[in-house]
């Protein structure tokens, strides 16, 4: 199996040696479903995850823009149309200066697997630019979305490839994305989601990811027969799926102790409450500030510049910023401090390392394809929606939202049950999105 398990690694290794991000993904997914495949005739022989591996599609553009001084700026634009087996392209666009090709890829891997739990028809994509938000006007973030969109324009539509948000990308970018796309296809359509409420956006879609993560987690938490009620819980990050996470957490009882960015973290030992919490969401969303200005407000908290927060001790941890910020020492001191259960709400937030520390634990670990879910979920019930021209009620996407996280949990132990009885989800997880994909491409044949 071992042997398997190398040639194939070997091979993706070869031919995209430069993008580690990429690797590390794949990495972890032909850990636990190449044994799978090996075992199952119907897949075995195929190159089916090799297939997988490969982009259908890659779209490279130059976004050119002005900025507010008149200067001509350049940045570079992406679309990676990963996988339509099971739908049109589905995932999010990332404006970030770390944005490369690599991260894209791992985001679009992943994204397949991910859209395919959801149990809605939608293949998987990702995209961006290495354009920097953070700092620019509310004109220059337009011109940068209108100058994106007059090239992302070809290969988008409502049957071949729906964006969304993600890291940079909130409700004012997608209105502008969207506002180009109308205006240069002259056509209302579901294109993209994360929309407006008054312009076909869906109820719910904002809060869709923090939330389905921490229904995700309850979920896990149910199965040992406890729940959020009274659990200290440390969250990084302060944007979209951090915000809504805390205010799911709260929700349910559960004490808010940190959030951060990339500048660090803060930590309130009293708890972030919904007072507090309402004026992050400002900071972060209206004033497009800085973490560490809660305590010009809430000066009891403390500033940790530059550090993640996993060394505050928690009952229960909810990685929300970004790749790669939770290594094997954080797993260790959260291990050592008593946490039970780490749920991602961010992609790949943990190290492969990191993930073995909490599996040798036997602590609740959920993968971001599984936990962090429900916002495409939501996204898929946005299309929906625009496709009936009809709006549900909060509480109808809220209760659909929630039946959806139980079946990705309900998938992941159906494929991630040993023997003894612990859930290994991200076996459950890789598992349980591979086969509705590997099956779709088996009967469309070798295109
Ligand atoms: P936002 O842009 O709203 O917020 C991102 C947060 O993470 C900010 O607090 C940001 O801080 C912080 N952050 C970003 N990069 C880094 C870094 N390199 N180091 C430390 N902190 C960092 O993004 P979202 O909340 O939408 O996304 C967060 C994560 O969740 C991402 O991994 C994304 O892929 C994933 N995700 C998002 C979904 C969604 O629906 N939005 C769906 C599924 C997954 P700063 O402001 O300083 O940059």
């Amino acid at each position: 199996m071992k042997n398997n398990i190398k040639a194939f690694l070997d091979l993706v290794k070869e031919r995209n040696g430069d993008e580690p991000e990429f690797l590390q993904a794949v990495e972890e997914v032909a850990e636990t479903v190449i044994p799978y495949i090996v075992k199952h005739d119907i897949y075995y022989g195929k190159n089916i995850l090799l297939r997988m591996v490969e982009p259908e599609r890659v779209i490279t553009f130059r976004v050119c823009w002005v900025d507010d001084d008149g200067e001509i700026q350049v940045n570079r634009g992406y679309r990676i149309q990963m996988n339509s087996a099971i739908g049109p392209y589905k995932g999010g666009l990332r404006f970030h200066p770390t944005v490369n090709m690599s991260i894209l890829k791992f985001l679009a891997f992943e994204q397949v697997f991910k859209n395919s739990l959801t149990t809605l028809p939608m293949g998987g994509g990702k995209g961006g630019s290495d354009f920097d938000p953070k700092g620019k006007s509310d004109n220059e973030i337009m011109r940068f979305c209108h100058a994106f969109m007059g090239e992302l324009f070809r290969h988008i539509g409502p049957n071949t490839d729906v964006p969304a948000g993600d890291i940079g990308v909130g409700s004012r970018e997608i209105g502008f994305l969207f506002g180009m796309y109308k205006k240069l296809r002259n056509e209302f359509t579901g294109v993209l989601t994360g929309k407006g409420m008054s312009w076909g956006g869906s109820l719910i879609r904002p809060e869709a990811t923090g939330y389905g993560n921490v229904y995700f987690a309850q979920k896990m938490l149910e199965t040992k027969n406890d729940s959020f009620d009274g659990k200290a819980v440390v969250i990084s990050g302060s944007g979209n799926v951090a915000q809504y996470a805390a205010e799911k957490v709260l929700q349910l009882g559960g004490k808010v102790l940190t959030l951060s960015d990339s500048s660090g973290y803060i930590y309130d030992e009293e708890g972030i409450d919904e007072e507090k919490l309402a004026f992050v969401m400002n900071l972060k969303n209206v004033k497009r500030g800085r973490i560490s200005e809660y305590l010009e407000s809430y000066p009891n908290a403390t500033f940790v510049k530059g550090k993640t927060p996993w060394g505050v001790k928690c009952d229960i941890a909810l990685p929300c910023a970004t790749q790669n910020e939770l290594n094997e020492d954080d797993a260790n001191t959260l291990v050592k401090n008593g946490c039970i259960c780490v749920s991602e709400g961010a992609n790949m937030p943990s190290t492969k390392e990191a993930i073995t520390v909490f599996h040798k634990a036997k602590i609740l670990f959920a993968p971001g394809k599984a936990s962090n879910a429900g916002g495409v979920a939501t996204s898929g019930l946005e299309m929906t929606q625009n496709s009936l021209r009809f709006k549900w009620t909060r509480e109808e996407v809220d209760t659909k939202l929630k039946d959806i996280m139980s079946d990705i949990h309900k998938s992941c132990l159906e494929f991630g049950e040993d023997e003894d009885g612990y859930v290994d989800y991200v076996r459950g997880a890789n598992i349980a999105g591979f086969v509705k994909v590997a099956d779709a491409m088996l009967a469309q044949g070798v295109v």
